[in-house]
């Protein structure tokens, strides 16, 4: 079956609920990153144009279910109504008479914002009765949060079942994209898997493991499969009682046709601040006082190699401590690398998760890859090959 769009109905006059995802870091009463605000922008004014009513809501924080005024979504009107360059309604209230009355007096192409559906905990409890409140709301659901699509919640799950539903804009490209990316990917496939541990991306690993052609492994988790291989790893993260496991992705690796790509070469530090004295070192030469920090210059070549031969990317993790200078180089020249086949046309490349589009921001990257999702959990269980509630219930 087909994900339905916004086009598939006749919308004009109709309150189309959408759900977005503004949930934006705050600081001082300000938002400090618009991102997540600039993706839900085309769903609403292709709303506006087709001459639809727009009823927005979202989580933001984790309220867990009470009112937090350092929660309200209000906070974020402002910022909406500068993209949006149209003024933006918001209701305290959820649910309930009055913002019934209140929708009902909008007119097309008009906007509504209302408030966090984390103030309720009926919300993630994905309650019926709360459901079913929401479902007053509007006449079509749509949903445009693929970031929260991995929890069956009431305003993702829940409502979808009670209204003609649809995906919107941005829910659809993530969709289409990360379809193209695992499920019918232009070969070779590579992956690029960093970050800290093993143990918060294993079923990751063993997912892509039977998917792509080359997985290269770097950041701290790279140091635990050079432990389990024999090697001295000094004072650098490692998840020792993980030996075992990364011995089993190296041979399911193996027998998946799958080469796993390690550090060579990396970048040591004795301790771990910006700036400390470092030194590029061999795997095999790591001393009792050295701690890992980064790739070294010859795996990144190597790396790069890899990109060079492969025609789809997927990268979650960086591949060393790319917050503290200047153990961000091995990400940043990886990154830069893949933009530049991506810019020419010889590369799909597509990142998410977590630290990962800070990582990519600070190789000023982000834009130049085919498509950087901003879905944290989403984009990583998508990765882990599971089903995400959120989206399934639209087909
Ligand atoms: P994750 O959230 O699992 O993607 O991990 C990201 C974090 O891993 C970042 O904060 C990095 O600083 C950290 N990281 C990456 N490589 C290393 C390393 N070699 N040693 C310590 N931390 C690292």
């Amino acid at each position: 079956m087909v994900i339905k769009t916004l086009n598939d109905y006749n919308i004009a006059n109709k309150k189309i609920l959408v759900r977005v995802d503004l949930n934006v870091p705050i600081e001082n009463g300000k938002v400090s990153d618009i991102s997540r605000l600039i993706s839900a922008i085309p769903t609403i004014q292709t709303i506006q144009s087709l001459g639809g009513i727009t009823i927005l809501i979202s989580h933001f924080g984790r309220p867990n279910g009470l009112y937090k005024e350092e929660l309200s979504l209000k906070q974020v009107v402002p910022e909406l109504e500068k993209l949006l360059n149209f003024p933006v309604k918001f209701s305290s209230e959820l649910i309930g008479k009055n913002v019934l009355k209140k929708i009902d007096n909008l007119t097309a192409g008009e906007i509504l914002l209302l408030e966090n559906t984390r103030f309720f905990a009926e919300e993630e409890l994905n309650e019926e009765s709360f459901s079913k409140e929401l479902s007053k709301l509007g006449d079509i659901f749509c949903n445009d949060a693929f970031s929260a699509a991995h929890r069956a919640h009431a305003s993702t799950v829940g409502v979808s079942k009670l209204l003609p539903n649809c995906a919107g804009q941005l829910m659809k490209k993530e969709i289409d994209t990360l379809e193209n990316v695992l499920k019918k990917p232009q070969k070779p496939l590579t992956a690029v898997v960093g970050g800290a541990k093993i143990s918060t991306k294993l079923n990751l690993l063993l997912n892509l493991i039977k998917k792509v052609d080359f997985l290269v492994i770097g950041g701290g988790m790279a140091n635990t499969f050079l432990f389990a291989q024999g090697l001295q790893i000094g004072k650098s993260l490692c998840e020792k009682k993980l030996k075992e496991t990364s011995l089993k992705i190296i041979s399911a690796g193996k027998e998946n046709n799958c080469e796993i790509i390690l550090p060579h070469d990396v970048v040591v530090a004795s301790e771990f601040t910006a700036h400390t004295n470092c030194s590029v070192k061999d795997v095999k030469d790591i001393s009792s006082k050295d701690m890992i920090l980064d790739i070294g210059p010859s795996t990144c070549d190597k790396i790069n190699k890899i990109f060079s031969i492969s025609k789809t990317l997927i990268w979650n993790g960086p591949m060393g401590a790319f917050e503290l200078e200047p153990f961000d180089k091995g990400t940043i020249h990886t990154s830069l690398y893949a933009s530049k086949l991506t810019k020419s046309g010889k590369l799909v490349s597509v990142a998410g998760g977590g630290d990962t589009v800070s990582a990519l921001k600070k190789s000023r990257v982000d834009k130049d890859f085919t498509y950087v999702s901003l879905a944290g959990g989403a984009f990583l269980e998508w990765m882990e090959g599971k089903s995400l509630p959120g989206v399934e219930c639209l087909f």
